[in-house]
């Protein structure tokens, strides 16, 4: 295989477009669409988690809630949980975890709901990169920001942000969706659907560092402008955010 379909580069993403502000009544709230993939995130608290027992003293519960539209795909999904989501919200859940600092807001949850409105694989990459901006336009408190993207093999060659035609490709596929932050650099998600070689590996990592990159600079434009504009302290109320975007990737 060596053209891509959509006649991308190996190393090259799909067009972005960001924005958060997108749901007046949630506390953060962020949409990022990757080529056709769209996800749109609301986070909801620190508030007081009810029932009372489920409470942690020490540190707020963290609680991601992924879903796809039954309209996203072609194909219609079945609406509701299903394996799949119950799996992507754990991962997701992982994937942001260790970067909010849950330990300022004990006795409380933090509700991540992330919905997909349009799939064109890397759903999941594209929840927690959306996820990652809406805490962080809630004000949550973050040591470092999250972004996410899949990585693959399409026949023998090492590739950036597969389509669905590219991990349906008959010579067969594998895909790797992963979670980077920003600072550390550290790898809060890895998954592989697919057989690769320790080097193919090695060599999707680099490509999945460089995607990641490519977006913190989305995501710190689309932040830094909402709080150049309105400074957090000055924050008088959630549904005052205007809704700032910022688009970057392949023409
Ligand atoms: N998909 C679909 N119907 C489903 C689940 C998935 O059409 O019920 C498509 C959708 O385009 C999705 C892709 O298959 O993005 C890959 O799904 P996967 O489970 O690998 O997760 P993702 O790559 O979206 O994180």
């Amino acid at each position: 295989m060596t053209n891509r379909p959509d006649g991308r580069k190996a190393d090259e993403l799909r067009k972005m477009h960001a924005k958060v502000g997108v749901i007046k009544r949630a506390d953060g709230s962020a949409l990022f669409q990757i080529g056709d993939t769209i996800a749109i995130a609301a986070v909801y608290g620190p508030r007081e988690l009810h029932p009372r027992f489920l409470q942690n003293p020490e540190k707020a519960v963290l609680r991601c809630h992924y879903d796809m539209a039954s309209f996203s795909v072609t194909e219609r999904k079945k609406p509701g949980p299903s394996r799949r989501s119950v799996e992507i919200s754990l991962v997701t859940q992982k994937a942001l975890g260790s970067v909010v600092d849950l330990k300022l807001f004990p006795n409380t949850v933090i509700d991540v709901f992330i919905q997909i409105i349009q799939a064109n694989a890397g759903t999941r990459c594209a929840g927690i990169t959306a996820a990652a901006m809406a805490l962080a336009h809630a004000g949550v408190s973050m040591k470092e920001m999250v972004a996410a993207i899949s990585v693959g093999k399409i026949g023998d060659k090492v590739v950036l942000d597969l389509t669905k035609e590219e991990e349906d490709f008959e010579s067969g596929a594998s895909d790797i969706p992963v979670a980077i932050t920003s600072y550390d650099k550290s790898v809060t998600l890895l998954q592989l659907d697919g057989e690769v070689t320790r080097k193919e590996l090695s060599e999707a990592l680099k490509l999945a560092l460089k995607g990641c990159n490519e977006i913190f600079k989305i995501q710190e434009k689309v932040l830094k402008e909402v709080y150049t504009q309105q400074p957090f302290l000055e924050k008088s109320g959630v549904s005052q955010k205007q809704p700032l975007a910022a688009s970057g990737g392949k023409k």
